[in-house]
């Protein structure tokens, strides 16, 4: 997955840090620092992140889990 924070918006509410520490810390009162490459394993901490942010600050591209990788099919050697 990927993620974007709108650190314009971010007012440093640290409910993200709180929420998933393992993607976003706060230095100080201000600075936010985060992760733009969490790991999968965190999808469901970092989605209450995302719900839970006040100023919806919080983008997240989910990539597929599954990408499926198909070969032609239609064309068996034959
Ligand atoms: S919850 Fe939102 S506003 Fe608060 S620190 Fe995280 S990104 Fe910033």
């Amino acid at each position: 997955m990927r993620m974007i924070v709108n650190l314009n918006r971010c007012q440093g509410y640290a409910q993200c840090c709180f929420l998933a520490p393992e993607a976003f810390q706060l230095l100080g009162n201000e600075a936010l620092l985060y992760n733009p490459a969490p790991d999968d394993d965190l999808h469901e901490k970092i989605q209450r992140a995302v719900v839970a942010c006040p100023v919806q600050a919080i983008r997240v591209e989910w990539q597929k889990a599954h990408q499926i990788s198909r070969t032609e099919e239609g064309s068996h050697g034959n």
